[in-house]
């Protein structure tokens, strides 16, 4: 096994694992409780995304995650 398993959603994206494995895909984004800042996507894990920001993201406090 290689270290591939540390992609993250963004990555998978790419790859079209949406329409590849749909499955594997709502298992990364459902229930979100993370958003990525670089892509706007939401997981369900932090390290899934590139720039992982907590739901709710509360644009007051965003300094502190
Ligand atoms: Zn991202």
């Amino acid at each position: 096994m290689s270290d591939d398993n540390q992609k993250t959603l963004c990555d998978y994206l790419e790859e079209e694992l949406q329409v590849k494995d749909p499955k594997a895909y709502i298992n990364l984004i459902q229930p979100a409780t993370h958003f990525c800042l670089g892509c706007g996507r939401s997981v369900v894990r932090a390290e899934n995304v590139c720039k992982p920001k907590k739901l709710p993201y509360n644009i007051l406090y965003s300094e502190s995650d």
